[in-house]
């Protein structure tokens, strides 16, 4: 793949791109650059694909890659991941790699919690570092209702375990020097949440599944299906047939464009979500700091880059991965409301990847009615990277032990058309 410039074009002062000016009473428009939505037909590997396989995975991102590698761990290595692209060429190359336990239902808190101890022990399986840093989580509340939401929450994350307190505004500032708690009005803290670098963690879960034996096409687009008798038969790609057993659509973001391939209608919608990254500082921050009001977010990478981003709550959907000097001007703002000392570090570098937001921000899993050996695996809004390793391997037991798991039930495309939603409402970005 050419490399992609991406903006600023020069490495640009966070005070001077807050003077840009923005029209907040209008949705964002294009972005640069856009990214291609082909990749190159001469990328395209020339070896075969297998005619068949037990298990065909759509999409090489977190999720695709971590359940390939956790069936092969169950002892099932008759699984190709099909990806239309490169590694990291989705979500899971594009985030802000934060990972916490503060959540405000109990299935997530458990599956973070899970995912952290998994993330622990990372280097030591798979032979990588995804340089997990446990800086913690500081959550700020600028209105009572939110407040009142993170009061909540510290009852449910104790029973799990997880030590989250309510801070004070001047704890707050003894947690992170030089933040201004401007307009604030109370803190959570959980000093075991962190933050990791994502790509080591894509590549540790592909290597671990070529070691093996579970194939990774990069580069290889699926068009379409076929089906008889309520089952997908076969998977249809640019190099080729596929016949299957049992097909995962974990394809993120694009989830539901390919799950019209073969009719089914999902209720995911792609959010552009847009992020930052600063030149390297000396490390002064420790935790992830969040202003959950208004979706804020920045932390402190293990390089001492600033890594940050924020929601736009008039951003459309739609599959947009266009960077905008509106994002990095309303950032700035926010961020120096919060941090001032920081206006004169300069951006070096901006993106955007999607959010896959469904109707109540948690995920779809499990079974798909009408098609039975189609599984769903997509649906994790601002949030799957952090799920994907406690998630995959739940899947991966529930694949192939055959024993029910209430995960897969909870959380089953079906509730949308039952109407029993549980909403997440700790999202940020
Ligand atoms: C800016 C931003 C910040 C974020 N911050 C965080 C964070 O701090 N912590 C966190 O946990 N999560 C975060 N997330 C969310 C997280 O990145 C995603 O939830 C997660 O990466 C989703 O993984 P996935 O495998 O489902 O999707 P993806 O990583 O998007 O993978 C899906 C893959 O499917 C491929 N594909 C699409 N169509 C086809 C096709 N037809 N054939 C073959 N392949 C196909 C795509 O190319 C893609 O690589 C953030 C997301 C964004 C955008």
């Amino acid at each position: 793949m050419p490399f992609t410039p991406r903006p600023p074009l020069y490495p640009t002062e966070l005070r001077l791109l807050a003077t840009a000016p923005v029209d907040e009473s209008q949705p964002p428009v294009g972005g640069v650059p856009q990214e291609v939505d082909a990749f190159p037909a001469a990328l395209r590997p020339e070896a075969p694909l297998p005619a068949k396989a037990k298990v065909v995975i759509i999409g090489g991102g977190i999720m695709g890659l971590a359940l390939a590698y956790n069936l092969a761990r169950e002892g099932e290595t008759d699984v190709v991941v099909l990806e239309r692209g490169y590694l990291c060429a989705g979500a899971s190359g594009r985030n802000g790699g934060g990972v916490r336990m503060q959540w405000g239902t109990p299935a997530l808190v458990e599956l973070a919690k899970r995912s952290i101890d998994l993330m622990k022990g990372f280097a030591g399986e798979l032979g990588i570092n995804v340089w997990l840093r446990q800086g913690g989580y500081l959550f700020l509340a600028k209105t009572k209702a939110v407040a009142q939401r993170l009061d909540r929450n510290v009852a449910l994350h104790n029973k799990f375990g997880v030590p989250t307190r309510i801070v004070s505004p001047d704890e707050a500032r003894d947690i992170v020097p030089g933040l201004t708690m401007k307009d604030c009005l109370a803190a959570s803290y959980n000093p075991e949440d962190g933050v990791i670098f994502p790509w080591p963690f894509l590549w540790g879960y592909a290597q671990g599944c070529k070691k093996k034996g579970v194939r990774v096409e990069t580069y290889t687009d699926v068009t379409g299906f076929e089906t008889s008798n309520g089952q997908v038969r076969k998977v249809k790609t640019t190099r080729g047939d596929i016949a299957c057993d049992t097909v995962v659509l974990a394809a993120g973001a694009w989830s539901p464009e390919v799950a019209k391939l073969v009719g089914v209608q999902l209720p995911n919608e792609p959010h552009r979500h847009e992020i930052l990254s600063t030149e390297p500082l000396k490390p002064f921050l420790q935790p992830l700091v969040s202003v959950l009001d208004t979706g804020l977010y920045f932390s402190q990478s293990m390089r001492g880059e600033i890594v940050g981003g924020m929601g736009d709550p008039k951003e459309p959907a739609g599959l947009n991965m266009g960077s905008t000097l509106r994002f990095v001007s309303r950032f700035a703002r926010a961020l120096m409301e919060q941090l001032p000392q920081v206006g004169h570090v300069k951006v070096l570098r901006q993106w955007a990847g999607c959010y896959d937001v469904t109707p109540d921000n948690n995920p779809i899993l499990g079974r798909t009615p009408g098609l039975d050996n189609l599984l769903q695996m997509s649906g994790f809004v601002g949030h799957g990277f952090m799920m994907a390793p406690a998630v995959a391997e739940r899947m991966a037991k529930w694949m192939a032990s055959g024993q029910s798991d209430e995960l897969f039930t909870r959380f089953n495309l079906r509730r949308f058309a039952e109407g029993t939603l549980e909403r997440e409402d700790m999202i940020i970005g």
